[in-house]
């Protein structure tokens, strides 16, 4: 029977070692969760780089290993630290991260990245071959695995590929720099369908693959000499009733079974009942525009001091490629902003700033969820930003304003929302205001479309499009004649 084939970098399960035997535990994450329908029973695998290096693995666990992730239908593909270190925290994230999120002078141009990348690349591209027949279904995911789908093309002339970009992809004026940007884009290729989250990024792929490659590229279709590639964009989405439910049992829990968190939020607000609570949550990264943020708070505070202690912005950084410099330097940047911002505007009643520097779990980011009266997000870059449809999917009465960037892929879905410049000091202090003031029946009204697409528009049914589209094109065959 044929089966669907799944391939990440992460599997979507934790392995942890205790005592000389191995647990998996399924992941929770927003890709795991959409792929539920896709990756479900014998006839789905899902191959990914477990998390644990040849060095950390002992040799006699191996067995063991491969039968906890055989259980939950993965298998893995072993990458000693060298390799990660070049493939992931290297080409992945040293040089397309920055690149493709537009922060050119951050992408490293490294020889030995590259070569890893395509090492571990054609590693990933032979676990698929190996434990796949020729009339499997192949979904390949992000940019840590742009060159599989033409390594497992050049084997299985046949197969049917699709691959989804998690991430922006760039302007051909930025794509273009990448010294390696032909062989990316022929990687790419070896797919039958290529995704992407906005029209934008799959405007911008065949802008390059049409000046680059030279190829005929006629509407969303790319023609080779002997097969036609499809383009499309397909929005992912959150699990919308994860979040309602959850908020929705926060919201009932009665006063003794609350969290620690949600009794300081609790009482914050009794103390202090006018206050406003902003809320933002993001990996701490250079693409989420933590900083500019924080400098545009204060900028709002002398335009507006009428608000000082009358609002306190909450930011969780949740931290992230911490071995990597410049995520060391924004960490410093960051700490220091707020440090100076809290020392100079602080009163006896009031600090602007709470600031946290950790992952929480699920029930600590329902209870700031469903406290804050208005989510601030502000990415220079963002691929989608999930945390701002999950803010909106946990308002159950329909309260609460959304400010979301307009480089975010999710601003494209999200028009209801106020969407602004996050370079504009001057647009997002006004609009802070206006969030601020804005009358319960107004935020309701918004929150009210918003949710409905949102709950229409879900990540299964992102999956479930995205696979659909994919067998379509199998059936109407490789060739276009
Ligand atoms: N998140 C989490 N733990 C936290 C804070 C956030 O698991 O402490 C989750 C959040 O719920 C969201 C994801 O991290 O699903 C962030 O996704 P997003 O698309 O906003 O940004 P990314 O980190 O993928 O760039």
């Amino acid at each position: 029977m044929a089966k669907t084939i799944i391939i990440s970098n992460r599997l979507p399960v934790q392995l942890q070692i205790n005592n000389g035997s191995i647990n998996a535990i399924p992941s929770v994450g927003g890709l795991a969760t959409g792929m539920k329908s896709v990756h479900s029973g014998s006839e789905s695998l899902w191959i990914g780089w477990s998390g644990l290096t040849d060095e950390d693995t002992p040799p006699e666990l191996e067995d063991a290993i491969d039968k906890a992730l055989k259980e939950n239908g993965c298998a893995k593909v072993k990458l000693n630290a060298q390799e990660v270190d070049g493939f992931y925290f290297g080409f992945s994230n040293r040089t397309v991260w920055p690149l493709f999120h537009y922060f050119l002078k951050y992408s490293e141009f490294e020889l030995d990245f590259w070569n890893t990348y395509k090492a571990v690349n054609q590693k990933f591209a032979d676990a698929i071959i190996e434990k796949s027949d020729e009339d499997d279904t192949i979904w390949v995911h992000d940019y840590q695995l742009m060159l599989v789908p033409q390594m497992v093309r050049e084997k299985r002339p046949n197969t049917s590929i699709g691959f989804f970009l998690h991430i922006p992809f760039p302007s051909y004026e930025i794509f273009r720099t990448l010294p390696w940007r032909e062989e990316i884009l022929e990687g790419l290729l070896g797919s039958d369908l290529i995704g992407f989250h906005t029209y934008d990024y799959e405007r911008h792929f065949l802008s390059s693959v049409r000046r680059l490659l030279g190829l005929e590229v006629s509407f969303n279709e790319i023609y080779l000499d002997n097969r036609v590639i499809k383009v499309d964009s397909f929005p992912m989405g959150i699990d919308y009733k994860k979040f309602r439910d959850a908020a929705l049992v926060q919201v009932e829990r009665k006063q003794d079974n609350r969290s620690d968190l949600q009794q300081r939020l609790d009482d914050h607000k009794a103390s202090a009942p006018d206050t406003k609570l902003i809320l933002s949550i993001d990996r701490l990264d250079y693409s989420k525009g933590i900083a500019k943020r924080i400098n545009a708070f204060e900028y709002f505070l002398n335009k507006y001091p009428e608000y000082k202690e009358k609002v306190r912005l909450i930011i969780l950084a949740v931290p992230s490629r911490s071995n990597v410099p410049q995520y060391q330097l924004l960490k410093k940047e960051i700490d220091e902003l707020v440090g100076r911002i809290n020392g100079e505007l602080s009163t006896v009643n009031w600090t602007p700033i709470w600031y946290f520097y950790r992952s929480l779990p699920f029930e600590n980011l329902i209870d700031l969820y469903t406290s804050s009266d208005i989510a601030w997000l502000t990415p220079l870059r963002d691929g989608m930003n999930l945390v701002a449809k999950e803010y909106i999917a946990t308002r159950t009465d329909k309260s609460g304003v959304l400010i979301l960037s307009e480089m975010a892929g999710s601003a494209y879905e999200m028009n209801e929302a106020l969407l602004i410049n996050p370079n504009n000091f001057e647009q997002q202090a006004d609009t802070l205001h206006q969030a601020i003031t804005m009358p319960l029946e107004e935020q309701q009204s918004r929150n009210t479309f918003l949710q409905k697409r949102l709950e229409r528009y879900n990540v299964e049914v992102w999956a479930n499009e995205f696979m659909s589209a994919l067998n379509q094109k199998k059936t109407a065959g490789h060739a276009y004649i």
